[in-house]
Formats: structure tokens, sequence, C-alpha cells
């Protein structure tokens, strides 16, 4: 290698050591790809919303069956409304266009362009979630969204929009002065016996610990939940899981196991 090559070399290096979220990226391609070309990725959706349905069956016929940690063990003796708890993005609502955009420009997620989306109201309907969520309705069970979007309950609300113009039912209960979903998820179990939760980040089960290591304890602990009362829908390109890693490719790099 010529020194002028070998300068070249180390200064490109040090820039994606030193400038990580600024530079290009077209590490989110196949996960984008399959999301939005596989048959896998459609049969992973439809298997769970499958299984989600049986276990809503079976939930409606245990009167003492409930899906959240929120609010102990202590059931309620009364007979309350039953609900099932979803998250909106990748669970019910498909953001992949959005992701495509990103990755064929080789960049980052930012809010700016996340919330230019949003106000498009265009995202689609995740494989199976259309067929889950009428069966629900027609069960007699509520179906409440806890989204960390940002949105108003009003009908111009371009999520509300979006949801409306698919098709499908719910109640909005986004962003708050925190993206704990918890405190939400409380104030729903006061209301409502919660029959099951779907999303598809630890979030949307359980407030996630902060450490891939811990997050590994929380999965000892509450495995056994998933597949039974929680369901969780496959997302490779982002989610709580990505955050220790940041847009840094080469912490991602490290975190590897080879
Ligand atoms: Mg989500």
């Amino acid at each position: 290698m010529s020194r002028f090559f070998l300068a070249l070399t180390l200064a490109a290096s040090s820039a994606t050591a030193q400038a990580p979220a600024t530079s290009k990226t077209y590490e989110s391609v196949d996960a984008v790809l399959w999301t939005q070309t596989s048959a896998e990725y459609q049969a992973s959706t439809r298997q769970v919303y499958v299984a989600a349905r049986a276990a809503l069956d079976r939930a409606l016929a245990t009167p003492s069956w409930v899906a959240t940690l929120e609010g102990g063990s202590y059931i309620d003796p009364r007979p309350m409304v039953p609900a099932v708890i979803l998250d909106l993005d990748e669970t019910v609502l498909d953001n992949s266009a959005y992701r495509a955009q990103l990755a064929k420009a080789g960049k980052h997620f930012t809010l700016e362009s996340w919330n230019a989306w949003v106000a498009e109201g265009r995202a689609g309907l995740v494989p199976g979630a259309r067929e889950f969520l009428l069966y629900a309705r027609m069960r007699g069970v509520w179906v409440h969204y806890v989204t960390n979007r940002d949105c108003k309950a009003d009908d111009a609300d371009p999520t509300r929009k979006n949801i409306n113009a698919l098709g499908v039912p719910g109640i909005l209960h986004c962003r708050t002065d925190t993206s704990d979903k918890s405190p939400r998820r409380n104030s729903l179990v006061a209301q409502y016996r919660v029959l099951l939760l779907i999303g598809d980040d630890l979030n949307d089960f359980v407030t996630a610990a902060t450490t891939p290591e811990a997050r590994q304890k929380q999965m000892e602990q509450y495995g056994a939940l998933f597949g039974d009362r929680w369901f969780i829908l496959p997302n490779a390109m982002y989610g709580s899981w990505d955050r220790f890693y940041g847009d840094d490719l080469a912490k991602k790099l490290a975190a590897l196991k080879p």
C-alpha cells in the first residue's frame, strides 16, 4: 500500500470512529429489505397474531386472566370490560417505507424526518394485525394503543387519521411527559381487564432495563409470559435494543460475538 493510500485509509477509519452519526450508513439495508420483501417477515407477524387470537379466546374463557404486571396479583372480583393493549409502530403500523427512505439515502433516524413521515399519515398495516383487531372488537374486547408517538386525541391528528383510513379500531394513548409506558398501562388496568399485551419492544410489556445484561435477566424473569399473554412482533430495523450502540458502527461491531 502506498503512503498516500495508507493515509487515506487511516483518515477514513478515524473519521468513522469519531463522527459516526454524521457519516452515511447502509447498516439497516438488510433489516428493511427483510421487512419489506421477505415472505418470512409476513409469516412471522401473521403467526404472532394468529397465536394472539387463540390466546384471546382462552383469556375470555378464564375470568382471572390478566396480562399486565401493573395492578399486582389482586384480581378485582367485579366484572370488568375486557381490553387488549397494543403498541402502534411496527406492531400495528408498518413504517418500513420511512426506514426504506433512510436506508436508500444512507441516513440515520432523526426526529425531524420521523415527524415529517408521521405527518404524511401513510403508514401501512403489519400483516395479520387487521384480522386480529377486528376479531377482538367482534368479541367485545376494547382495543387500546399505548404509543410514544406525539399525538392528539382528536380526529385531525395524522396518526388518528392514518388509523381511521386503515379501517382498524382502537383508542390512542400517546406520549405523556414520560416515554415509560407503565403509567399508561396502570391507568388502563384500573378501568379494564387487560387480556393481552402486544408490541415489538420490551418496553411494550415491562419497563426495560438499561443494559443488555439486565434485559437478559428480565427475559429470564418474564420470558414465560411471551406466547401466553404477551405477544411480540419481530422488528430488526430498530428498537430499544439498539440504543446501547447509538449510530456507532464500531460499538456495534464490538458487541458481536464471533
Ligand atoms: Mg413499536
